[in-house]
């Protein structure tokens, strides 16, 4: 029998399989407050757990994180890290630094299957997903780079590679234990979960009684341009997609982010900026657009929006009462576009 790894548990998940082992119930506490607030993954060291449960918890579980397989730093702080999961597989995850903390871009799955037609992430399919454990790894492991610094990770986007509702329990369990107090700690309006569309995730989402952020990849305003660069789209068309926004807004009275990569002469046109404002308007939903500057990848056609055409379309966006961004960049000395590194790294073995 494999080992359970005991980054995989929510809190009340480990309390249940702690109890019907005969042990009492603050015992997974106590496990969590070691692997989470001291840091020290050797059960050995867990002087305050009997040497007996101590033994039963080296026999059947293990605390397994991933092996950094290379990093890349960027100029302005940017970590990209490749990570090598127990099976051999390999991750990408990226730590951003803004002024109000860093946030780790963590990955969902190994590969991805949703084709979205501008991403290096979906260079390679997917193999198979990772488990809330590896999740926890990816985090964890950007944490011990940190270290050196006296810092840690802030801020959670499940945004990497991969797609967060195609392996939406396993998300779940991460994101609950990120923010659990007797976890990480992490606050939840600083988690945000991405899709690229999946209405009956968004769905669910907003029924968990949580309050982290959904943020849903659009990045077209219309299904004419978005069936061109997502194929998801053709499962589930806007109209779907707002009413599912719709009833998660509904359920959990949050605000939706709504990502749109600004890719030249496809969808970056004022025509798009007043598609995209009356599809806000028309559903009434509270959204906040971040627009996206394209990274290119050299295998896809696209090219990035100019500086010109990001601005114009803000202003149009403001001028039509809704809230927006553009996205800060980071990293652009090192391989930025999500996944373009592993893409790398797995083409040359
Ligand atoms: S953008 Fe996200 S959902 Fe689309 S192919 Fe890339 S990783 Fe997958």
């Amino acid at each position: 029998m494999p080992k359970k790894n005991l980054f995989g548990y929510t809190l009340p998940e480990l309390t249940a399989e702690f109890t019907a082992l005969g042990e009492t119930k603050f015992r997974s506490k106590q496990l969590f407050s070691w692997i989470y607030k001291k840091h020290v993954y050797d059960f050995d060291a867990m002087t305050d757990i009997s040497k007996a449960f101590r033994e039963k918890l080296k026999a059947e579980y293990s605390l397994a994180l991933p092996t950094i397989f290379t990093k890349q730093v960027a100029t302005d702080g940017t970590i990209k890290a490749l990570l090598v999961l127990e099976d051999g597989s390999k991750v990408e995850s990226v730590l951003m630094r803004y002024n109000f903390g860093n946030a780790i871009c963590v990955s969902s799955e190994v590969g991805c299957n949703m084709g979205c037609a501008f991403c290096a992430s979906g260079l390679l399919r997917r193999d198979r997903k990772l488990s809330a454990a590896e999740m926890m790894g990816e985090l964890l492991c950007m944490n011990k780079i940190l270290e050196s610094e006296g810092a840690s990770v802030t801020h959670i986007d499940v945004m990497g590679t991969g797609e967060p509702f195609d392996n939406y329990e396993e998300v779940i369990r991460f994101v609950k234990t990120a923010n659990d107090d007797n976890g990480l700690g992490i606050g939840a309006r600083k988690i945000t979960v991405s899709t690229c569309g999946l209405v009956d995730g968004i769905r669910a989402y907003g029924k968990e009684g949580i309050q982290i952020n959904l943020a849903v990849s659009l990045h077209a305003s219309n299904d004419h341009i978005r069936n061109q660069i997502m194929p998801i789209s053709k499962a589930y068309p806007m109209d779907e997609l707002f009413a599912a926004i719709k009833d998660y807004q509904e359920n959990s009275g949050r605000r939706v982010t709504l990502e749109y990569i600004m890719l030249s002469g496809l969808n970056d046109t004022i025509e798009c900026a007043n598609e995209l404002a009356d599809l806000i308007h028309d559903n009434n939903i509270s959204a906040l657009v971040n627009l996206i500057p394209y990274n290119e990848v050299k295998e896809k056609p696209f090219k990035r929006s100019s500086k010109e055409a990001v601005s114009a379309f803000y202003d149009r966006l403001k001028k039509r009462a809704i809230e927006v961004t553009v996205r800060k960049e980071f990293g652009t000395d090192i391989d930025a576009a999500c996944g373009q590194l592993r893409a790398k790294v797995v083409a040359g073995e």
